[in-house]
């Protein structure tokens, strides 16, 4: 069977897998700046367009972790996300609330729906499938091929598959408590599964094992599900995000001349942190000016000194720069300070199940003593794997096996171009084949926030209209320093665009495909 998405007679088809926050605004931005002999299929899992697992959330209490003056799906048009909150979620909304999660999932929704309503519908085609593998055909395009037995065909495709599952941690002890069971698991490995917070209002202790943002989103959720009792928080070196704060602007100080070295980096923003304190400018100040220039600094440096900076400092990186939103620093401060949340730095030495209990021992990263506690459940909320040959996931393996892509030298994800395109497994750079997101973090190291991502996607849309060979058919947009309002702006002046139109235009999209 082959099938090609019936968006009609068009010319040019980009695919993309993938529909979270990168896949619909890539879809989105590329309707936009294509002329209509140009279609786009984003093929997404799950069914609600832009949610993947970060605006998926149905709780209130999981809130932005940026503040809304910066969530801006379109780097073109920096109030976007602003104007939009305040016609449809409050109209006091300021520009640095954190708003729900679940808001701007709606929003994302939104946007999808105004693409399509707005002169998308006929050329933006959205799935409900997930991708197993691709497959060159003899006519130069690619086919999709789809878990429900679908093919669809496109001519350029972009992987925009967001953040790749964790890995369990090594546990020792934990291999044995594998085998046949008599009381139920304690270990959860999926933080995001709604069976990881099954039953736990009647536990007394749980152990979340990691210390970033997820474990934070994950305390807060097991609060809202009625768990009164104490969360064990344990990671190496026992680092909470730091809390956002207001702070003013602090000017770029990195420049080609600055160290290509991450001992000479530190120093040098020392300095500025010392300069900026004695100037009243908070440190996050001075963390957020190297934001611009955050890929040019990583791609600066040889690949041993990056190697150090994953080795020694990136915990310390990543608890200053991605930082929770102040609500919630607070609620973990006020949970700490009543003993409801216990930090532990370490590294686990033995992990023992005991009837429906776990004893955790572990090395305390201090002291190196070794000391323990028992829980009633685990969860574990480690950081992404990133290692594309540890995953499970069919399409990637399919891509590996085949040689179609390759790890980054780091194992941070695909090995890439500077456009984006993926590179085979003999160094050839693709011009079908594109990423974009979580998985260039090899070549980009920040990639993973909508501020870095919105940017990625425009610049990619940029490179793929211009290289598409179909250039007579395709626009660029001329006015993006104009920073002109969208239509779906200036149509909020509907009540809510998706309250009435998402589920119909989803459905009538899925209708249309083939
Ligand atoms: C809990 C959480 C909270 C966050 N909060 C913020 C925040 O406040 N601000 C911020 O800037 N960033 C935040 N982030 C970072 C977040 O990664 C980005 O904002 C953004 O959601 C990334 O979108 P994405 O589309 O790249 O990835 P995802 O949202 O993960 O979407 C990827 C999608 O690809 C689909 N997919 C994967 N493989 C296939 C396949 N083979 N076939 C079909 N579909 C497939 C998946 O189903 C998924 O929906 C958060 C992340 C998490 C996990």
């Amino acid at each position: 069977m082959e099938a090609r998405p019936k968006c009609p007679a068009q010319k040019f088809t980009f695919a993309v897998i993938g529909g979270g926050f990168t896949g619909t605004t890539l879809g989105v931005q590329l309707v936009r700046h294509t002329d209509p002999s140009c279609s786009v299929v984003v093929i997404e899992r799950m069914s609600l367009p832009g949610r993947g697992l970060a605006y998926g959330t149905g709780s209130d209490s999981h809130l932005l972790n940026v503040p809304a003056k910066d969530m801006s799906a379109f780097p073109e048009d920096q109030e976007h996300f602003l104007r939009w909150a305040k016609l449809n979620y409050d109209r006091d909304v300021e520009p640095c609330r954190f708003v729900p999660r679940k808001a701007y999932g709606r929003y994302l929704g939104a946007i999808l729906s105004e693409a399509v309503l707005s002169g998308g519908k006929r050329r933006l085609c959205w799935m409900r499938d997930e991708a197993r593998a691709l497959a060159p055909t003899r006519t130069g395009e690619i086919e999709i091929r789809l878990r429900s037995g679908t093919r669809v065909l496109a001519d350029k495709i972009v992987l925009a598959l967001g953040n790749f599952p964790s890995s369990d941690p090594s546990l020792p002890g934990r291999a044995l408590a594998n085998s046949p069971r008599s009381s139920p698991n304690p270990y959860f490995s999926n933080p995001w599964s709604d069976t990881s917070f099954e039953g736990v209002e009647h536990l007394g202790s749980i152990l979340l094992l990691g210390s970033g943002l997820s474990s934070l989103d994950v305390a807060v959720e097991l609060r809202h599900r009625g768990f009164a009792g104490t969360i064990h928080i344990l990671s190496r070196r026992g680092l909470l995000p730091q809390s956002h704060r207001w702070h003013g602007p602090w000017p770029n100080f990195w420049n080609e001349r600055s160290p290509k070295g991450v001992r000479g980096l530190l120093r040098l923003i020392r300095e500025q942190l010392n300069a900026a304190e004695q100037r009243g400018v908070d440190w996050r100040g001075v963390i957020n000016s190297l934001r611009p220039v955050t890929a040019q600094i990583w791609q600066s440096l040889p690949e041993a000194e990056k190697r150090r900076f994953l080795r020694h400092l990136q915990p310390y990186w990543d608890v200053h720069r991605h930082r929770a939103a102040p609500e919630i620093a607070q609620f973990v401060d006020e949970q700490r300070s009543h003993g409801k949340i216990q930090l532990h730095a370490g590294r686990i030495t033995s992990y023992r199940e005991n009837g429906s209990r776990v004893e955790i021992s572990y090395n305390q990263r201090k002291t190196v003593e070794e000391v323990g506690f028992v829980v009633d459940r685990i969860i574990n909320c480690t950081a992404p794997e990133t290692d594309c040959r540890r995953l499970q996931d069919p399409l990637m393996t399919a891509l590996l096996a085949e040689g179609r892509v390759r790890p980054d030298p780091l194992f941070l994800g695909l090995d890439s171009s500077v456009d984006g395109a993926l590179i085979d497994q003999h160094g050839i750079i693709s011009n079908s084949l594109y990423a974009v997101g979580s998985v260039r973090k090899g070549s980009l190291w920040e990639s993973t926030a909508v501020p870095e991502i919105r940017e990625q996607v425009y610049r990619l849309v940029q490179h793929l209209v211009s290289t598409s060979g179909q250039t007579h058919h395709i626009r660029l947009d001329p006015g993006r320093e104009e920073s002109r309002p969208t239509t779906m702006a200036r149509k909020s002046a509907l009540p809510n665009p998706e309250i009435s139109i998402e589920p119909m235009s989803i459905a009538r999209v899925d209708l249309e495909v083939g």
